[in-house]
Order: structure tokens, then sequence, then C-alpha cells
């Protein structure tokens, strides 16, 4: 055979052999039997194995694994990875509508679709071909699970039909109940733990080190959302069925509705039947159908504005209440735990649930020994929604909440306004000390590498440890005698710690645990001051006045500062070199141009995305706003920006501005 008549042949299999996977995984609808399609499979296997120069990293014989990952690097998402408001109520709903009326123009119709319970996933698509595939970790940036994906029969390597250059996808990796039970009853025959439920299961499995182990897996994609420039489609609905027609595992379980009464008649109807799905379901998802609208409605700093879930109705069980525990957070702050009887909730076994804070112990009257109901959420720990009084005991008191901290034996303090009770001794109660530390190297903060929560916890233990800073002086000699520790891992973790002076200064001042101060606070904080000793020397007042910083958090801002301890741990992270201010780079393109001015964005734009516009907006002083208002400054006004838009803002008199004069004003300064 000549070369391209070999090339002909493998091409052939290939392509054969994806439709027939289509058929099967996809579609459901085999057409060959199975002993035809490994016959087929082998024969291209040996042509390939003959013709390496042939080789193709998405051909259907890589779907069988064996690539090895021993770190997944961590990947920027192009577009962010956004979680989802949550709705309960037909209240809820028509809430959302009303906003959502205030930010768009015309009628606005959803696409309902069921919220898949499993392990979300990203994949980006060139000139058809699989290149890659990110979990969601933080959102902005996830694993690189690409070699474990590619083994998921459902998702395809190679699309068909009129696809987008390139693009990413977003679905979710769940693994059916048919398959969980095969795989426990597998287990058990082995003499194995089950695995406790099909979600856990399936986010285990895609961080498998393995992916021939991934590959014995029956794991599903679910595909529910693109995401990219020019993809040529204009509305959600739409783009559902056009991902179906590339090649994509897209549920049929998806309607149009026009109102919030269509919405819940779906709802109601999963709701019932959801049992009767082949895979867990936890709630149905609604978006706003019309891209443009989407557009126009934009994100939160969490969720986008033009989606909603809706949960189903949490499973309840009741059981005993044996005692109430308390434990005390990083914070300081006192949480009351249930410990109960176990029993069995949504396929866990459930042997503790948190009940917030002492108004809920008096509001609820819960007391131990009482008959409780448990409901499990969306959170790990389930929570008690109420007492089964009929069963009360004869005997049974009042809770009395503690007066002292059950770790140290301060007294408690509760400030006005605060619904938890607090443990003052913030410098020498232990799981203030350890849970500070731990969060000043969790991920989303230094995250730094070769040290974890335990480890911290016996630094503590050892004395060798008493706040952050001090993770900067410690030496390998003092940490290799600690309990399952090496040479190598005693390098690794004072690397890690080394490492972590390159972490940006916003992240470093989410770092350091300053009550109230979260991941958003944090960004707001540093692009304001730009630096720890400008907000260090903020009043109170002064804070009050930063966009979006209010009262409580100044307050605590000022608070933290105002500690002598907290002061020298900080002049002490300088002097280790912790990034402590923006760097140039960081400061690079940032002004104070549009200082106090309220921007609102409208339109499709030609030279930069929006997302681009408002960093823009922000970079430069400004505020970026959803909705036009007396207080909007001006409107940066793109293609088909509404006509209620324009109404308004030409009734407000606020100034519309084109992109280009936008530009003008912000680059060429
Ligand atoms: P949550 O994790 O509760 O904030 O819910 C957001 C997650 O729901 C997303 O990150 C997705 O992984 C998941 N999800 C499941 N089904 C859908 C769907 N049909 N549309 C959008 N997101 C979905
Ligand atoms: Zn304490």
């Amino acid at each position: 055979m000549t070369q391209t008549t070999i090339k002909q042949q493998i091409d052939d299999l290939r392509e054969a052999l994806r439709t027939h996977n289509h058929n099967y995984y996809v579609l459901d609808q085999p057409t060959i039997s199975d002993y035809d399609f490994d016959v087929q499979l082998e024969t291209l296997k040996a042509l390939e194995a003959k013709h390496p120069e042939f080789y193709d990293a998405n051909s259907p014989t890589q779907r069988v694994g064996g690539a090895i990952t021993k770190n997944f690097e961590t990947v920027k998402h192009d577009y962010r990875m956004y979680s989802l408001d949550n709705s309960y109520s037909k209240e809820d709903l028509l809430d959302w509508e009303k906003r959502i009326k205030k930010l768009v123009d015309g009628a606005v119709s959803y696409t309902c679709e069921l919220k898949y319970d499993g392990a979300s996933i990203s994949l980006t698509y060139e000139d058809g071909q699989l290149v890659r595939a990110v979990t969601r970790g933080d959102g902005f940036q996830g694993d690189d699970v690409t070699a474990n994906i590619k083994t998921i029969k459902s998702v395809p390597l190679q699309l068909k039909g009129d696809y987008p250059p390139k693009f990413d996808i977003r679905g979710e990796i769940v693994l059916p109940f048919d398959g969980f039970n095969a795989m426990n009853a597998e287990r058990i025959a082995n003499g194995e733990e089950p695995y406790r439920n099909p979600r856990n299961t399936a986010s285990g499995s895609l961080k498998l080190q393995d992916s021939a182990e991934v590959a014995k897996r029956p794991l599903e994609c679910l595909l529910y959302n693109i995401t990219g420039a020019n993809l040529g489609v204009t509305t959600q609905f739409e783009s559902l069925e056009k991902a179906r027609s590339w090649g994509f595992k897209v549920p049929e379980i998806a309607v149009l509705a026009d109102s919030v009464e269509a919405v819940l008649d779906f709802v109601n109807t999963w709701d019932a039947k959801r049992h009767e799905l082949p895979y867990e379901t936890d709630g149905v998802v609604i978006k706003v159908n019309h891209l443009q609208q989407q557009e126009e409605l934009g994100h939160t700093s969490k969720a986008p504005r033009w989606a909603m879930a809706y949960k189903f109705k949490a499973e309840q069980v009741s059981t005993i209440l044996n005692e109430i525990t308390y434990q005390v957070g990083r914070t300081g702050a006192i949480t009351p735990v249930a410990n109960l009887e176990p029993v069995e909730l949504a396929g866990t076994t459930v042997k503790r649930a948190s009940i917030h804070n002492a108004d809920q112990i008096e509001k609820l009257d819960i007391r131990e020994r009482d008959t409780v109901f448990v409901e499990k959420g969306g959170e790990i720990i389930p929570k008690i929604i109420r007492v089964d009084l009929s069963l009360r005991p004869v005997d049974s008191q009042p809770t009395t909440y503690i007066t002292h901290c059950p770790e140290c034996q301060t007294a408690l303090v509760r400030t006005e306004g605060d619904a938890k009770h607090y443990c003052p001794n913030y410098n020498g109660c232990p799981p203030q000390i350890v849970g500070r530390i731990q969060h000043y190297i969790s991920r989303k903060a230094m995250d730094i590498e070769g040290l974890g929560g335990e480890t911290v916890a016996l630094l503590v233990k050892e004395g060798l440890i008493t706040n952050y800073a001090d993770l900067y002086e410690l030496t390998k000699a003092q940490v290799i005698p600690l309990e399952r520790m090496a040479e190598k891992s005693a390098e690794n973790l004072i690397n890690g710690v080394k490492a972590s002076v390159e972490i940006p200064f916003e992240r470093v001042l989410y770092a350091i645990g300053i009550r109230y101060v979260g991941e958003t606070v944090a960004k707001k904080l540093a692009k304001h001051y730009k630096s720890i000793d400008h907000l260090m020397e903020a009043t109170q007042e002064a804070l009050e006045q930063v966009d979006e910083i209010g009262v409580k958090i100044a307050e605590s801002v000022t608070l933290f500062f105002a500690s002598e301890a907290n002061k020298i741990t900080i002049e002490r992270l300088k002097t280790f070199g912790v990034q402590l201010s923006m760097t140039e780079t960081e400061l690079e393109g940032q002004t104070e141009l549009l200082k106090g001015q309220t921007i609102v964005v409208s339109g499709v734009f030609e030279k930069v995305s929006r997302t681009e516009l408002k960093k823009l907006i922000e970079d430069n002083g400004g505020k970026v706003s959803s909705s036009i208002s007396s207080k909007t400054s001006f409107i940066v006004a793109g293609d088909k920006m509404g006509p209620s838009k324009k109404d308004k803002a030409e009734k407000l008199g606020v100034a519309l501005i084109s992109e280009d004069d936008f530009l003008r004003k912000v680059t060429f300064t």
C-alpha cells in the first residue's frame, strides 16, 4: 500500500469509529455490534502503531487512556466560570424578573434546563478539535484534566458540522446511577468500601492520575453553555441545538418559556419526575434566552444576572439530636453544631448539622435529646429546620448557650447586631491561631504549595509557629523531625513558603485575614489604596467613602490595624519580601481619570469586548453600574443599545458617548 492509501484507510476508520461512538454514547442508538466496533478499533490501533507518522492526539484510539498526570497544570480560563444565584419560590423568580426588566428592553423569554449535579468542566475546541479540558477550580483558573476527559466517550474529540473556529463549551461531568451502582457492586464484591454518591465520585474521577482508570468509569459529559466570540447564535436555546448538531451530548430536556408561570410548570414537572432521570439533578437552571439581553445584563461578582438556579425542594429526614457542641472558627466565631444519631439523607450518612448561632437555637427552641428534622441543601453540612415537639422528652430543659470559649475558656463576647458570639482571645486561642494560618496558606490566598492544613496544626502544636509571619523563618532542620515529614517534603514546604512572596498584593490583603475582607473586598481595597501603608493610615471615615465599603468593613479594617501585634506581623511580612503594595506592572494603565464617575456600558462593541471596556473603566478609577440613574455620569453606547435605555438616558440628561470617543478618553492621555 502507498502512504496515501494507508492515510486514507486510517482516516476512514477514524471517521467510522467517531460516528459509532456518537451513535452509541451521545444518541444512545448504536448501529453496529460491540464486536464489530472492537474489530475496527483494533485494526485502527494496529495501523497507527505501524505508522506513527499519522499520529493524532484526537484519534478514537486515544480514548482508552494510559497517560499519567502527576501534577495537574493550573490553567486560567479565558472566560470566567461563574456560579449561579439560587431561588426557591415563585416570589424569588418574580423578583428576579423584575430586576431583569429594569435592565433590558423588550420581551424576555427563558430557556429552562435541568441542573445536573456533577463536576463542572470547560472544554476548549479549536478548528473542531478538543484542545483542552479544565475544571472550574475557583472560577478564574482550574486544573488541566484533558487526558482524563478524552477517555469520556460522550466528549467529542473531533466535531462535525458548522462549528465556530474557536470556542469554549461548559458542561457537567456526571456519573449516571446505573454506572455508579455497577461500580459500587464491584467494590463491594472486592471487599472495598462503596462510594458515597455519584457527584463526589464523578469529581474525584477527574483528578485521578491514571487516565486508564478514568476510562473504565462510566462517566458522561452533559453540555449546556457555549462561550466565545462570533459564535453565530443569537439565543441560548439555539446554542443548545447547535451544540447538539456539532456532536455534543446536550440533554433534550430543555424548553423555552415566556413567563415565570411557564418556568414553574417545567420546575414542577421535573421536581416530580426527577427520580426517573438516569443521573442526579438538584434543580432547574433558568436562563434569559436572548444572548444580546444576556450581554446587557452582565454579571455580579459571583454569578450571571441572566441566569438563576431554582433548587428542588431539599430532602428531609428526622433523627435524634444527641448533643450540641461548639466550634471555634479562625475569626473566633462560635458555631454550635448538632451531633445527630446517624441517618441516611439524599444518599449520604449524616452525623452532624450546623445550627448557625444562638438565635437559631432560641428561635427553633432546639434542645439536646429532641427529635429534629434535618434538610440537605447545596451545602455539605445539612441544617436543622425544625423540632418535632410531640416527641420531646418530658424532663427536657431549654438549651443554655455557652458563656466561655470551649478551647481557651475566655469569656465570649457578642456585639450589637452580630448574630454570632466570638472568642476575643485573638492571639491565644488555638483554633484561631491555626485557622488564621490555614487561611493564609489556602489556595485563594497565598496558595503555599507543600504545606497543608494538618501540617499547620502540627507546627502550631509543636510551638514552631504562632502566626503566619513565623512561616518565613522556619528552617528545614526544624521541620524534618515532625511526623510524616521527610527531607524532600520539608524542602518543598520551605520552598513553597519562599515562593509565596510573589503573590500579588490583593491576595496578600485577603490572606492576612481581616474580618469581612473577602476576595472581592480585598481587590477593591488594594486597587484603591495601592499599598498596605496607605491602607493602614486610612481612617474609618475615609474607608467608608470608598466605593462599596460599608461601616462594618471599615470598622473591621481599622480595628485590625489598631492592634500592635498585627502591625508587628505586617512589618515582619515586609522584611520577608511579601508583596505589600501593587507592583509597577500592576499599576501600569491604572489612572484616576474617571475617579468619582459612575458609568453604564450598553450595546455591542466593535474594538473591545464589554469585559475589556469594564476593566478599562475600573483601571481608570471609574465605577461600572448596570442601570441608568441620575447618578450615572455617562453611558458608553455601542451598537444596538435598547430604545428604552436611550429614552431613560435622554430623560435624565445623561450623555452617551461612542466606543471610539471613550477609548480616546482613556488611552490617549
Ligand atoms: P452552584 O455550584 O450551586 O453555584 O451552581 C452552579 C453550577 O451548576 C455551575 O457551575 C454548573 O456546574 C452547574 N450546572 C448544572 N447544570 C447546569 C445548567 N444546565 N446550566 C448551567 N449550570 C449548570
Ligand atoms: Zn478561645
